[in-house]
């Protein structure tokens, strides 16, 4: 069986070519991530590739977690998936110490606050949100490679701090950091190019440890980013890349979907491939995203590849409030879940982190466990590190039970029962923790040991290979994308919050009609829409919503209910 063999011909025409550079320009869903793994484990399989030399790039860990397990479910072992970040900071310590002759600078674990000192040598008092504003700025001019004198034509200026005292605060930052020998994320990525430009050694060590690059997302890749991509690559062209300029929610932090759009004149040699079908959702809600973005420039209209899968209509309610919002949400879920659907098959996406807690509330009142994406990792947690410490020290005891009793009574010594504590809240997120480890003893069968499946666990947290969790998933749109659940509810679709009240530009608008589209896009069969009228602040629905065209509203109570899309 060929990695090739569960492609469709387009897909299979960007992955059997697995040497020169190739770009894959297609619309949500349609199997780009797909395409890049199947790619790497063909190269793998037809021995183009060894795999420690290839190299896969994301924006996020969780991305490259998923593209490690996908890879992982393939079978295909030893291919680096990273985070353009870890690439560089793995690099950059690894060879600091033979360049510089000491160890490589610190980290700046906070940025507002080296911010607020730099600050204060400049004779400003900037306030919180001021200095954070200051802080984008400062990574902005970093990740689209502009000195502070480039960055000082631009004439900007953030609130209160005029444009030329920007200019003194950055420089006395990055004065301030230098004296502290101090590096700040952007840093990371500047000094791994400046160290990849001007010592040939360190570039030819580089590019001998890689050798194949496979970059998901590309539309999100800024031009710092995409020097180090070049500076990797040198005179090499085992170059793919895949993305949607559809999907480019990143501008506002540098990203430049033009290094997608212009590969092929980049890379003449370059082989450009198409995607026409998607393959995740239902038919009405392809209706619904095609309509968000119909009349856009270079929008790709999706088309389902199988015609067969309806499904229920998209549907937009509107309440009176975020807390009947929230409640309603909630009270739907109930119904789902108690009309069969797994929890982990649910997502509830919104714009901005400050929806989450009234939204995790409400679900927890229905008792209905919720895990919030990006939050902390499930390796990460205390409960699940004090789990495998247990079960390695039960491992050396002699014991005649048998091997998932045994992880059983480790996990009970630790304060588990078989009864799930009240949704919501720290104790229920470690019972489901624990929960997920029990269920990888389940899996792992009868045949494992204590110390196996220890060493199983520390391979996994090794390269963050989460279990699934059975929970529905709370997260905002920036962090959902990539993903892909049977079920996701929209919350908040009002003017103010999606398009967010900031966003007052012809760009910044666009830019959250796209981020609305990611939302839609990662449903598969139901997608169900909301916004609530903000008690007297009287907000008014989304202009998306409009866009989309909001049908017969149905009343239901002081709320409203309305199905969209044609399919
Ligand atoms: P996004 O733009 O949202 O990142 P994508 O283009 O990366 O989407 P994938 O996540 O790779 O799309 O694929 C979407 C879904 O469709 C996945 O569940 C994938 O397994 C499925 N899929 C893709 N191609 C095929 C195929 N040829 N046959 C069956 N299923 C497929
Ligand atoms: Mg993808």
């Amino acid at each position: 069986m060929s990695a090739l063999d569960s492609l469709d011909p387009e897909q299979r025409r960007a992955a059997e070519i697995v040497r020169g550079p190739v770009a894959v320009l297609a619309g949500a869903g349609t199997g780009k991530t797909r395409v890049i793994t199947h790619r790497i484990a063909y190269g793998v399989e037809e021995g183009t590739y060894t795999p420690n030399r290839v190299l896969a790039l994301t924006f996020t860990s969780k991305a490259a977690g998923e593209l490690r397990g996908r890879l992982r479910a393939m079978g295909v072992v030893g291919v680096q998936a990273k985070t353009f970040h870890a690439a560089a900071l793995a690099q950059l310590n690894y060879f600091w110490p033979t360049v510089a002759g000491d160890t490589a600078p610190r980290i700046v674990d906070n940025k507002v606050r080296l911010l607020a000192h730099a600050a204060d040598a400049v004779r400003l008092r900037p306030d919180t949100n001021t200095l954070r504003d200051i802080a984008a700025q400062i990574e902005w001019r970093k990740v689209t490679m502009r000195s502070i004198d480039e960055f000082a034509t631009l004439d900007r200026s953030v609130g209160a701090v005029s444009a030329s005292a920007l200019v003194d605060l950055m420089a006395a930052y990055e004065k301030l950091k230098d004296e502290r020998r101090q590096l700040d994320f952007e840093d990371v990525l500047l000094a791994c190019a400046g160290m990849i430009e001007s010592e040939p050694r360190v570039a030819g060590a580089v590019r001998e440890q890689y050798r194949h690059f496979t970059v998901d997302e590309y539309q999100d890749v800024s031009a710092l980013q995409n020097r180090l991509l070049e500076l990797w690559l040198g005179t090499r062209r085992d170059i793919c890349v895949v993305g949607d300029a559809s999907q480019t929610i990143y501008s506002f932090t540098g990203a430049d979907a033009s290094f997608l759009l212009d590969f092929g004149r980049t890379y003449p040699d370059s082989t450009i491939v198409r995607l026409e079908r998607n393959y995740r959702s239902a038919p009405p809600v392809l209706g619904v995203a095609n309509a968000l973005m119909r009349d856009r420039p270079g929008a790709l209209r999706l088309v389902a590849a199988t015609a067969d899968a309806e499904g229920p209509r998209p549907t937009v309610t509107a309440y009176d409030d975020d807390l009947a919002e929230a409640n309603g949400i909630a009270a739907r879920i109930r119904a789902l879940l108690d009309g069969g659907s797994t929890p982990g098959d649910i997502a509830v996406l919104y714009r901005s982190h400050a929806q989450s807690a009234a939204l995790t509330e409400a679900l927890s009142r229905q008792q209905i466990p919720t895990s919030a994406l990006g939050g902390t990792r499930f390796f990460d947690m205390p409960e699940v590190r004090q789990a495998i410490l247990a079960i390695r020290a039960a491992a050396v005891a002699p014991s005649d039970l048998s091997f998932s009793s045994a992880v059983r009574d480790v996990l009970r010594g630790l304060g588990h029962s078989d009864e799930a504590p009240d949704a919501g809240g720290a104790r229920r997120a470690a019972w489901e923790a624990r929960q997920a480890i029990l269920r990888l003893a389940e899996e792992a069968g009868d045949g494992s040991t204590l110390r196996g499946f220890a060493d199983e666990l520390l391979a996994r947290a090794k390269d963050q290979h989460e279990p699934a969790l059975t929970t529905v998933t709370l997260a905002t749109l920036h962090a959902a994308k990539g993903l892909e659940w049977p079920t996701v509810f929209l919350a908040g679709a009002s003017e103010g919050l999606l398009p967010i009240s900031y966003a007052t530009t012809l760009d910044g608008i666009d830019e959250e009609r796209r981020l609305a589209y990611v939302g839609i896009t990662r449903a598969e069969r139901r997608l169900e829409v909301s916004w609530s009228r903000g008690g007297r602040a009287a907000r008014r629905p989304s202009r998306f919503l409009s866009e989309i065209g909001t049908d017969t509203l149905r009343e239901v109570g002081a709320s409203a209910t309305g199905s969209v899309g044609r399919g």
